[in-house]
């Protein structure tokens, strides 16, 4: 199966037409543009690989959906994600990198160069490509969680935490990410509950203690989100408790705000076919490194991490990845 849609089925303009017909080739093709993919850009570039790299669906990643960044080291007063993302863009072009918009809609991997199709179009034939498209949060997938999406809802408390001050708020899960944004959260509002489906958390002890210990915080154990309700915005969350049993009930909470805090999905999947991933769909690298299943291929950041997904571990592994392309085309003499 071919993952290229075929030709005649495309616009036809003459400019389409041409790059059609062309295809690029490039010697290091970086697809993603979160802190891994310019990580390794800057590195790639001032190798002297000439990269290309490929900006994706949300150019800067996951970090531009976040406000203050304040662990990343090297900024004692903090930075905004936003900005982060332009400065290491900057840095990425300062030596070289050619920064593209566009999204690796499809790859061929069988064969040396790699083959990536970039907007359904136009194929990159590249001799080291570096996968750094990150993950995406997670969510229930109810009707009026999308409805209130942005009016209430959100998967990020460090991004909209700020606008739900002195309000109460939900966060749904209960792993590590769903207490950090519990404990996020308390931090600025008036009562935080955690919606949890299983009957204990799941994160590690010591934020669990500070959790329980939270005075904000209430954990409503054994309970699911059967739906979203408000006018405009979200006003109250119907939950059912013991989900599947005799004694199922249904009961109300009153909150502005609703956060899914229920993982992430990494951005695989046109990959999937080719590179070996665990059962979550996250890239497998050899350990201590960034090498895929195939030669050549590389991943860095979140679509490789399903552990650490700091921004500060997602630019070590891009810069590892940069490394890596360099030694593979330096012992392939390519
Ligand atoms: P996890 O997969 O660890 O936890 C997801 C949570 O969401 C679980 O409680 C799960 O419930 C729940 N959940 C999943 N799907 C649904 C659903 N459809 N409805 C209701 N609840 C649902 O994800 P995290 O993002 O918390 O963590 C991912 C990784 O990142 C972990 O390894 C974690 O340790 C790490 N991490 C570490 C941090 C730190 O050390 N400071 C901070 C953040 C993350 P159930 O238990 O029933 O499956």
């Amino acid at each position: 199966m071919s993952f290229f849609k075929p030709l005649e089925n495309l616009e036809s303009n003459d400019d389409q037409k041409k790059e059609k017909k062309e295809s690029e080739q490039v010697r290091c093709l970086i697809i993603g543009s979160g802190p891994a993919g310019y990580t390794a850009a800057i590195y790639a570039a001032r190798a002297n690989l000439n990269p290309v790299l490929y900006e994706g669906l949300q150019p800067g990643g996951q970090l531009t959906t976040t406000t203050e960044v304040e662990n990343f080291p090297g900024y004692p007063e903090g930075i905004t994600g936003p900005k982060m993302m332009e400065q290491l863009k900057i840095q990425a072009e300062r030596f070289g990198t050619d920064c593209r918009w566009g999204i690796a809609t499809g790859v061929d991997f069988s064969s040396n160069p790699h083959k990536v199709v970039i907007d359904e179009r136009q194929v990159i034939e590249a001799d080291t490509v570096i996968i750094a498209t990150g993950a995406t949060a997670k969510y229930l997938g109810l009707e009026s969680e999308q409805k209130y999406m942005g009016s209430g809802v959100s998967a990020c408390a460090t991004c909209d935490g700020f606008f739900f001050k002195g309000k109460d708020v939900a966060v749904v899960g209960g792993g590590d990410s769903a207490c950090e944004e519990a404990l996020y959260l308390a931090g600025l509002c008036n009562k935080v509950y955690m919606i949890v489906r299983k009957n204990y958390l799941r994160a590690s002890k010591i934020l669990q203690d500070r959790v329980f210990n939270h005075p904000k915080i209430e954990v409503l154990f054994e309970r699911n989100t059967r739906e979203l309700r408000g006018d405009k915005v979200v006003q109250e969350a119907v939950l059912i408790k013991k989900k599947d049993q005799p004694e199922e009930t249904e009961e109300v909470i009153r909150i502005d705000g609703f956060f899914l805090a229920i993982g992430h999905t990494p951005n695989s999947e046109i990959f999937s076919k080719y590179l070996d991933t665990n059962e979550n769909g996250y890239i497998k690298t050899i350990p201590g490194t960034s090498k895929t299943s195939i030669p050549g291929i590389f991943a860095c950041g979140d679509v490789q991490d399903p552990v650490y997904r700091q921004a500060v571990t997602a630019a070590g592994t891009g810069c590892m990845a940069a490394i890596d392309a360099e030694r593979y085309l330096a012992e392939h003499g390519i």
